[in-house]
């Protein structure tokens, strides 16, 4: 074994960030990379793939240069081990992990070997690593090379939480479960969450497993652990918004930090927000919404993976139409797996507006949104609950299903229509959601659950409180 980190005492700390190549990811541990270089006392390099380093310096050159300006943090990027006409959406997720795994754990090694410094810039060697916690095989040949890396779950604590329960699920029998058993019945051997987690709630390879020894529960079951073998485990979450799970999580692994969310957190510390896009934002959005009245807009986004059938589209847009609301929709090309997303506009024009990539963080804080249709992934919950805005929950997939529970059952800042897509119920909800005392009652929750995340990420709040000891102790790790 190499003992990098040996070799590079009294070197100034250098800090590598490594999320996995997915919009939701970056956009989540990006944020920490800026946070952590203002604080000066560090350098950072933020490590993508060459494919979406060239897409963000391409749709995000602002930001870029912006971070050029920033003398301690820098981008660097490796070949993810696809050729780049290859999409890289929903459906080849587990093709692009693989080559992943089989490609660039290389390239890594070989950046790791040159001290980070493939570019001989003057940079010192890197002496401590964050890396997603989807990606443990980059963990492990880190920790190989001596050098101490820390674990990112870009999830919910209370997703992590699950995950990390799968196997205490099987042994208490209550996992699998037969393909016609009710969905409405509460799983009790997840501590924490006796109170409102039901099957219908569980991660959704919990729900397709047929066996014990599934294949797809074996892998998250297998990601969970393998965060535990680092040195430390950080969440995009905080106190204000998990406090019960994070002490449960702190019981099994006591080196937590719990410094979200990220986008509030980096906003209250450098007064500036930070984003980056793969694909090009329709900032023509921002001023449609300047135009239209106080609180009247339904945002819909299902994020940058999730996939409607046609049918499901049809039945959204009719719902949507049919509640009579205004409405931004973020139809990605992909987002219809099959057909087209193609609709009749005709006299809908004033108030609907569908743009291919919505500048969504901007969008969530305008006067003008009154509630946000959503998948549910972490990301996009986080970006609603800081922003004050009420959210109707329909989550398409994995850790997206217990995230509606939280929103829905435990913070009472929204509704979960999961496993529903009629438009009769999407109309309803629309109208619960902007209409009348449910509507006021969600707004009100919204607005105090905001109020708490600013406090949180405001000087001396648990998760600035977090954040700081995180800053020593990637120090002290890099001695
Ligand atoms: N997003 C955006 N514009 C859009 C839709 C989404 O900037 O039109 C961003 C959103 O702000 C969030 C991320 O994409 O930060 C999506 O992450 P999330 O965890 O919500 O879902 P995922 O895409 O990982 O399923």
């Amino acid at each position: 074994m190499m003992e990098v980190a040996k070799e590079n005492m009294r070197q100034p700390a250098h800090l590598l960030i490594f999320p996995a190549p997915l919009q939701g990811h970056i956009n989540a541990m990006l944020p920490l990379a800026d946070a952590l270089s203002f604080a000066g006392s560090l350098r950072v390099t933020f490590l993508n793939t060459d494919h979406n380093h060239r897409l963000l310096s391409f749709f995000s050159p602002s930001q870029y240069s912006r971070f050029s300006l920033r003398p301690n943090l820098r981008f660097l990027s490796i070949p993810d081990g696809l050729s780049d006409d290859k999409p890289r959406s929903a459906y080849q997720l587990t093709e692009l992990f693989h080559s992943l795994r089989t490609h660039s754990v290389d390239s890594f090694r070989a950046l790791l070997l040159a001290g980070g410094n493939k570019d001989r810039d003057g940079w010192p060697p890197v002496t401590c690593i964050i890396v997603d916690g989807l990606m443990p095989y980059f963990m492990d040949e880190a920790q190989a090379l001596g050098i101490p890396v820390l674990a990112f779950r870009t999830i919910s604590a209370s997703s992590l939480w699950v995950y990390l329960q799968i196997p205490q699920m099987i042994e208490a029998g209550e996992l699998p479960f037969p393909a016609d058993a009710d969905l409405d019945e509460h799983i009790k051997s997840v501590p924490a969450m006796e109170g409102f987690l039901r099957r219908r709630d569980l991660p959704s390879m919990c729900r397709k497993a047929t066996k014990a020894d599934d294949k797809e529960l074996q892998l998250f079951t297998n990601f969970a652990a393998s965060s535990t073998r680092s040195k430390g485990l950080i969440f995009n979450t905080s106190d204000s918004l998990e406090a019960p799970i994070l002490s449960q999580i702190d019981s099994i692994f006591p080196t937590t930090y719990a410094v979200g969310p990220l986008h509030a957190l980096v906003e209250s510390i450098t007064s500036s927000s930070v984003s980056a896009s793969l694909l090009a934002e329709d900032r023509s959005a921002l001023n449609w919404l300047d135009a239209q009245p106080y609180r009247s807009v339904v945002y819909v986004s299902f994020g940058s993976l999730a996939r409607l059938t046609h049918e499901e589209f049809l039945e959204f847009w009719h719902g949507f139409v049919n509640s009579g609301h205004r409405f931004l929709w973020v139809v990605r090309p992909d987002l219809v797996a099959e057909g087209t997303a193609a609709v009749e506009m005709a006299g809908l024009e004033e108030r609907v507006r569908l743009v291919a990539w919505a500048p969504q963080e901007a969008v969530l804080r305008h006067r003008a949104v009154g509630c946000f249709i959503t998948h549910s992934g972490w990301n996009s919950t986080l970006e609603s609950a800081a922003a004050g805005v009420p959210m109707v929950c329909w989550p398409w997939a994995w850790d997206q299903l217990v995230n509606s529970r939280l929103v829905g059952e435990v913070w009472k800042v929204g509704l979960d229509m999961k496993d529903v897509c009629k438009r009769e119920m999407v109309e309803s909800m629309v109208r619960a959601a902007m209409e009348g005392e449910k509507a006021e009652e969600l707004r009100r929750k919204a607005t105090d659950l905001a109020v708490e995340i600013r406090r949180s990420v405001g000087e001396g709040g648990d998760a600035r409180l977090d954040f700081e000891r995180l800053l020593r102790d990637i120090l002290s790790l890099s001695l």
